[in-house]
Parts: structure tokens; sequence; C-alpha cells
């Protein structure tokens, strides 16, 4: 036991070293515009529910009624006995809502991207992600046993290099022996996480159609929030049916918990048969599905596109106020990262928001680059623009430019 927690002491040793230690933060409150934490109220611009709808009155209604009739916990994974009416009615209000033919909602974004990738490849097959994909894609693309390629962020050149090279490797039609034909699937988000810029997704499209690969398109960061029925960026760019699997969480413009894929019937029916976080996973518990459910028939009514409209009112009030600052790739997002660079001047600057009653998260290391550190600015329905005005004040006091 003393060797064991020696060891460990090193590690987190090293950690803290680097700039990289992290702690969890107490918070006393529901999601919103301000919250608790350890005791202290701070404005709050670090939440992914970007439509205010966690702590919505109609989502916890659904929530609260699906808990009196189905009770807390759903008992066993979907294929045994907690396939749950809930559960059905999330699928189809889900396939409805984005407009494919089918829908498979997961426990969360983080399984289905798991149970999905390491249904559809393996080994002998390729997988090519975009350097910047989200932790559950990388991981799930390891674990399934596939090749894995990675083209620079959102750069056509490098994605069709590799897409030529994986057909290269694929047998001549009629020619193979083998039983099942290598696959490529080539795997982005539509609005990235981190850098809150698009991928250029009617190109990716032509590409993986040119070079005979399939697509999934994550649009954790999109989903609620873009085009006219709010359905994402694929949708708006009006590519949605040519891309194989559409992926999202129902954990951040949804204001609930889980993840979904959506496409062909055929493709839901492999994944209830094939995809490992699915089948030996308990079914997500009864009343996130529902306030789920209740969340997707929100976004899709006037009241999402009212709070959809007024955070992109809040998006354009934060690009005025630091007109200046370098910000990564193009495209508007609800995501608006402030680039500092160093680690330990970005922990600096979010410690200082703090001192102003400001909560901005200093985003480091692993889950972006070394030296790439920034304060991540997330904007909600929620917030007023006062709420803005307050931001951008303490902004300017807070964060000293280290590039040109
Ligand atoms: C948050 C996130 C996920 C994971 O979704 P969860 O429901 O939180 O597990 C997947 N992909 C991206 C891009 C994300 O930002």
């Amino acid at each position: 036991m003393q060797r064991f927690e020696q060891a460990l002491a090193q590690d987190l040793a090293a950690i803290q070293a680097q700039g990289l230690h992290r702690a969890l933060r107490r918070v006393d409150a529901p999601q919103g515009p301000r919250i608790s934490i350890d005791g202290h109220t701070f404005l709050n611009f670090s939440s992914n529910d970007y439509l205010g709808l966690a702590n919505h009155p109609a989502l916890k209604e659904a929530a609260i009624r699906a808990v009196e009739r189905y009770g807390a916990g759903a008992g066993a994974s979907r294929l045994i006995c907690g396939s749950l009416a809930v559960h059905h009615d999330l699928d189809e209000a889900l396939a409805h809502f984005k407009g494919t033919e089918a829908a498979l909602s997961f426990s969360s974004g983080y399984a289905a991207a798991m149970g999905a990738i390491g249904a559809l490849v393996g080994p002998g097959d390729v997988i090519v992600l975009d350097r910047l994909v989200h932790a559950c894609i990388v991981d799930a693309a390891r674990l399934s046993g596939a090749k894995l390629r990675v083209f620079a962020h959102n750069d056509l050149e490098s994605l069709e290099t590799i897409l030529a090279w994986a057909q290269r490797r694929m047998p001549v039609a009629g020619s193979e022996n083998v039983s099942r034909r290598p696959r490529v699937l080539v795997v982005t988000e539509s609005v990235f996480s981190m850098d809150g810029d698009h991928a250029p997704l009617r190109e990716i499209v032509d590409l993986k159609e040119r070079h005979g690969a399939w697509l999934m398109v994550d649009e954790a960061h999109a989903t609620g929030l873009y085009g006219p029925g709010r359905r994402g960026l694929a949708d708006t760019l009006g590519v949605s049916d040519r891309v194989e699997i559409q992926m999202g969480t129902l954990g951040k413009a949804l204001g609930s918990s889980g993840g979904y894929i959506c496409g062909r019937r055929a493709l839901v029916e492999l994944l209830v048969n094939r995809a490992r976080t699915f089948i030996f996973s308990t079914a997500p518990v009864p009343a996130a599905a529902a306030a789920a459910s209740a969340a997707v028939a929100l976004v899709a009514s006037d009241t999402g596109a009212e709070r959809c409209a007024a955070v992109w009112k809040r998006v354009s009030e934060f690009g005025a106020v630091l007109p200046d600052w370098p910000r990564p790739g193009s495209g508007v997002s609800t995501i608006v990262p402030l680039l500092i660079g160093a680690e330990e001047e970005a922990l600096a600057a979010a410690a200082r928001l703090r001192s102003r009653g400001v909560f901005v998260p200093a985003i480091r290391y692993p889950t972006v680059a070394r030296g790439e550190a920034r304060l991540r600015v997330t904007l909600t329905a929620a917030h007023s623009p006062e709420d803005v005005t307050e931001l951008g004040v303490a902004l300017k006091n807070a964060i000293k430019r280290t590039s040109p």
C-alpha cells in the first residue's frame, strides 16, 4: 500500500510541476448565468448549457413524472429488460428531430462514440480523424483496432492524401477474396469543442464519397443551435443525408444527459447488436431519457427558436468586446476561445477573473495542445446583455496579451 501511494504521489507531483494539476470545484446551484462555487457566487461563462435548458421547468417536470412512473433506475441494459417506453420515445423523438430514419440513445456522448466506432470498424479497416476531435473519438478509434490516421485540422488536402492512400490499400472491386471489404471511416466534429470553429462539411462529404469512405460527424456543440430547425450544422449545410453516422450529446444545448447516433435503420439495428457501450451497460435512468425528450420538443418549438436567437445575440455582443483578440479558425459559435499560450498564464488569468466574480475556465493540455492554453468563454441564452458587458470589463482588466 505504501509503494502504491508513493507511486501515485510521484505521478501527481509530475502533473503539478507542469502546471496541469486539476481539482474539482463544488457547485451548489443549478446551471445558470450565476453559479455558487465553494460558497462564492460567480457570473458563469463555462457551461455548455447553451440554451439554458438544464434548469428549465419543462425538463424538470418531465424528469419528475418519469421518476414517478418508472422509478429511479432502469434495472438492466436495454437488451435485457431496461428498454423502457421513455427510451423508445426518446429514440423516436431524436429521429424525428434530426430527420433520419432512426436514432439510438446512449448513456452519454462518450458512450455513443465508443459504441458506434467499435461497431463499425475493426482490424483491417482505416479510421481517419481530424487532429482536434474529442477524446472520446480518439479513445474509440484506438480501441477499435482499426489503423488510425490523423489529418491536419480542417485541412482538406491532408485528408485527401490519407483517403487516397487508404483507397489504394483496398482490394479492386470483384477481386476480393476476403469476406468483408475493408472500410474507411472519417470522423470529425461539425463545431469544434475547444476552438469553436467549423469543419468544411460540404467539402469533406464530397471527398469521402469520391474515395469510397464513410463519414461520422459529432455535432455535440451544434445540435440545437444551427439552422432553421436547429438540427445542427450538417443539416444547415444541406449534407446531413450524406453523413452516414450523425452523433451528438444530450448534455449540452439539450440540457439533460445522454448521447445519440442518428442515421439509417440498418445503422441503428447494427448498433443494438454490436455497440458494446449500449449492450453491456444499464439503460439510462428514466429521468434522463424523459428530460431529453422534453428538451428535443422544446428545441423544435418557438421557445427553442427564441432561446437560439438569444444566444446568438449574446455571441455577437461578445464579439464586439474584444475585437482584436486572436481567435482560431472561422465560423460563429457559442464557444469563444481566448488564446493565451502558456499554461500558467492561462491559470493566472482565470484566477484574476474569479477575483472579479467571473468564472471562465482555463483550458490546458491534455484537453488542448501544450502551449495552446486558453480561456474558453461559453455564452448561453440565459445570459443577459449586461452579463456580457460585465464579462467584457473583467476580461479587459484580467488578461494580458502574450502573443503579438
Ligand atoms: C462533450 C462532448 C462529447 C461527450 O458527450 P457527453 O455526453 O458529455 O459524454 C463528445 N464529443 C464532443 C465534441 C464533446 O464536446
